[in-house]
């Protein structure tokens, strides 16, 4: 076994004790004794220079030194080093003297077998005073932390009762220590404030858990300071509560801003709520006129009047103006909604063939208005494929490429593919246009962004739909890039990823033209006249008797006493009684008569309300004639 070297140094002037000292210590044979023998004080002190030793023997009388005075010299050097006199003869009254002085032991020479269990001891008390001290040390710099931390420091006992404080919490509190202890730490909480915060922190406390809260504490001078206090109890390893640890923060400038931040959140708030409803109402109160002049102008356009070509292409110029319009009012609708993380994605079924073949036929017009090639190309040939995905949003983001591409393109083509790869679609709308230079590609994707100035002298907008479009991709899942270069023309590319399904579906879009049922009673619960008006005309030619309630009430009041009526198509805003109200009682009275809700509320949130209090179906001033058959038969398909 390797043995622990023992350094001793021997203060002794007779060879032969030194002999005699050494033979007892060879006796201690769990160290490996290293023994230095000095017999003067010079040698004694050089010694203790050259090697600190770890204990030294020493005799009490020496020719022109003593062990009392080698005792002091070695105390002087604050060395944790046991001192032991080994001498001839000691009394009762020297021994008490060398114990005083220091020394930790002494063996008298004719009990000299002793001495390997005083070295022992001395070694062991010697480890016991190290330990002591290292942990003195640490006690005395936590003790220094604490008091000298900005944090205000709490020591009570298992009741409460204040123990220690630090000089922290006597400088905020204005209490001394000998003021604080004895006190209840409750004492400078009681407020009616706190109670149910006290109740709170006593509960977790009790199951000996750490509180962590504020709390509205009382100076010595009354005033009074919010505090972030941590209470955390000390408990034995049998669970038994012995003392509590306060620590607490004076936070009452914290709470004074946080306050302010609340005040300004609440305005910004309702400010923002004003905006909404602002925007809200302007939306409603311009759809509402445009809802007459949209639709009497695409009544005129149509070929049944047969009117003079000057007057339908007033028409035309008509409508294409309110549509502008109401682009643009919808698109700064969209992009506040958005940005409030209002939308929401609704995914359905979506025939991907089909709504592609609508879409461009929509476009295909204009294009060629403007003598441009217009193409789709499709990778899905025949098949019917159907996508999961949200219909309204997918239709909005190609509704703005396509859009874009005629807009911008003066001549050539604008060419429109979608291919499936996998799950993922990838739609492109190539057109030979203007051309976006690399600059402006960076920030076109961006809210009210346009490529350079002269685009909106030249060409209007507002720079909102690709911003719209970007976002509504992101919801999707997708993403959309462009690729163009100035005065050549750009692409823009839209993938989507979606789960695809390539079974034969059967095409359930209901018939554009006519009804399902031959006959129909509709009942139009409509305030404003001139919008009844067009609604009106729109079924002029049909076999459908129309109705007309000017309030809400009396709409329900016709429900009642006429069991012909097959449909209501309810304004919401009206007096008297407005839409919903009216909804409720005809849906209570009549609970299977369909009730499709034709509103000026155009909101995506509106919309979305209104469906989810049961209204058949929905339907967005301004109104077109086919989109409103459109809506009639499905809600009645729905129905059969
Ligand atoms: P708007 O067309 O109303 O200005 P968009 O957000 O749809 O707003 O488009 C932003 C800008 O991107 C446009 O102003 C235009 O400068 C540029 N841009 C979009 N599509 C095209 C395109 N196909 N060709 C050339 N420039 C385009």
């Amino acid at each position: 076994m390797n043995k622990t070297d023992l350094y001793i140094l021997m203060l002794e002037d007779e060879p032969f004790d030194a002999e005699l000292n050494k033979a007892q210590l060879a006796l201690i044979d769990e160290y490996h004794c290293i023994i230095t023998v000095v017999a003067d004080k010079d040698s004694y002190l050089k010694a203790l220079e050259t090697k600190q030793p770890d204990i030294v023997l020493s005799d009490y009388h020496l020719p022109q030194y003593n062990g009392l005075e080698a005792l002091e010299d070695l105390k002087a050097r604050n060395l944790l080093i046991p001192f032991i006199f080994v001498t001839g003869t000691l009394n009762e009254e020297t021994a008490v003297e060398t114990i005083k002085a220091g020394a930790w032991d002494y063996v008298v020479k004719d009990r000299l077998m002793r001495l390997p269990l005083a070295v022992r001891n001395a070694l062991k008390l010697r480890e016991e005073k190290r330990l002591l001290a290292v942990t003195e040390e640490k006690a005395q710099r936590l003790l220094t932390a604490i008091e000298q931390t900005s944090a205000q420091i709490v020591v009570t006992d298992e009741k409460g009762v204040i123990e220690y404080v630090n000089s922290r919490f006597t400088e905020v509190m204005g209490h001394s220590m000998e003021e604080a202890v004895g006190k209840k730490i409750m004492d400078y909480y009681a407020s009616e404030n706190n109670n149910d915060l006290i109740a709170t922190a006593w509960s977790k406390l009790i199951e000996g858990k750490v509180y962590r809260g504020d709390l509205l504490s009382k100076n010595k001078d009354g005033s009074v300071c919010w505090e972030l206090v941590s209470v955390t109890p000390i408990r034995t390893t049998e669970g038994k509560t012995t003392n509590y640890v306060i620590v607490k923060e004076d936070i009452t400038n914290r709470k004074l801003i946080e306050e302010e931040l609340i005040k300004e959140r609440d305005k910004a708030e309702r400010s923002d709520q004003l905006k909404d409803a602002f925007l809200q109402n302007l939306s409603h109160e311009i759809r509402t006129p445009l809802n007459a002049i949209v639709g009497f102008s695409d009544l005129i356009c149509s070929k049944e009047f047969n009117l003079p070509a000057s007057i339908s292409n007033y028409a035309s110029i008509i409508k294409q103006s309110s549509d502008q319009l109401l682009s643009v009012l919808s698109d700064v609708l969209t992009i506040s909604s958005i940005q409030k993380g209002q939308e929401i994605v609704t995914v359905r079924n979506i025939n991907l063939n089909n709504f592609m073949n609508d879409l461009l036929e929509k476009y295909r017009p204009l294009a060629e208005k403007k003598n441009l090639e217009f193409k789709g190309y499709k990778s899905i040939t025949d098949r019917n494929i159907t996508i999961e995905s949200d219909e309204t949003k997918l239709n909005q983001i190609l509704d703005n490429l396509i859009d874009n591409a005629i807009k911008y393109t003066r001549e050539g083509s604008v060419i429109v593919r979608y291919e499936v790869f996998d799950n993922t679609i990838v739609f492109s709308v190539k057109d030979t246009g203007i051309g976006i230079d690399k600059e402006a590609q960076e920030h076109i994707f961006e809210p009210f962004r346009q490529a350079d100035d002269s685009i909106h002298t030249m060409y209007g907008g507002i720079g909102l739909g690709l911003a719209i479009s970007a976002s509504y991709a992101n919801m999707l899942g997708g993403e959309i890039r462009v690729e163009s270069e100035s005065g050549k023309g750009s692409t823009f590319y839209f993938t989507l990823p979606c789960q695809t399904n390539q079974t034969a579906i059967t095409d359930k879009d209901p018939v554009r033209t006519g009804f399902i049922k031959k006959t129909l009673t509709i009942l139009i619960a409509e305030d404003e006249y001139n919008n009844f008006m067009v609604l009106e005309e729109y079924f002029n030619h049909s076999t459908t008797t129309i109705l007309h309630a000017t309030n809400g009430l009396e709409a329900v009041e016709m429900c009642m006493q006429n069991p012909a009526i097959d449909l209501v198509l309810m304004d919401i805003k009206m007096p008297v009684m407005d839409g919903i109200e009216a909804f409720r009682e005809i849906k209570r009275l009549r609970p299977d008569l369909p009730v499709i809700a034709q509103t000026a509320y155009a909101l995506e949130k509106e919309k979305r309300q209104f469906l989810e209090l049961g209204f058949n179906n929905y339907i967005a001033k301004p109104i077109l004639k086919e989109s409103l058959f459109k809506i009639i038969n499905s809600t009645l398909l729905a129905k059969v």
